[in-house]
């Protein structure tokens, strides 16, 4: 799938979110999307995630939403791609925060791509 799809895909997703920075993020894994997710608050624990990763969090990152939802064994390998987006609609710096990427390179994550407010709008990271 192209890098500009997959982004835009991301953006979809991120308008479900009623943060402030509105993130979203989908999963490829074998050409396929497995799953969707994107930021939100959460105040009360809802439980294990499949991947072993709670996605309790007051602040529950897009990342993990996205991931929670998937059995580990089908993380291995796969892209995730973030995409933020400010108040006004624009491409934002959406790179994940160290707890993230602590949790990827902990799931076998191959690549990410996150958007960015610079021209090409996204930067890619081979973990
Ligand atoms: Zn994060």
């Amino acid at each position: 799938m192209h890098i500009k799809r997959m982004l835009y895909l991301a953006e979809q997703e991120s308008k479900k979110s009623t943060y402030y920075q509105p993130i979203g993020a989908i999963f490829i894994n074998g050409n396929k999307i497995l799953s969707r997710g994107y930021n939100q608050l959460r105040h009360k624990a809802i439980g294990g995630g499949r991947s072993g990763y709670t996605a309790f969090s007051c602040s529950l990152h897009a990342e993990r939403d996205c991931l929670s939802k998937l059995e580990k064994e089908r993380i291995r390998g796969g892209t995730l791609i973030i995409y933020r987006s400010t108040r006004s609609g624009d491409s934002a710096l959406a790179r994940p925060c160290r707890q993230c990427m602590w949790m990827l390179t902990e799931l076998g994550v191959r690549r990410v791509v996150y958007s960015t407010g610079q021209a090409p709008y996204f930067e890619e990271l081979k973990l």
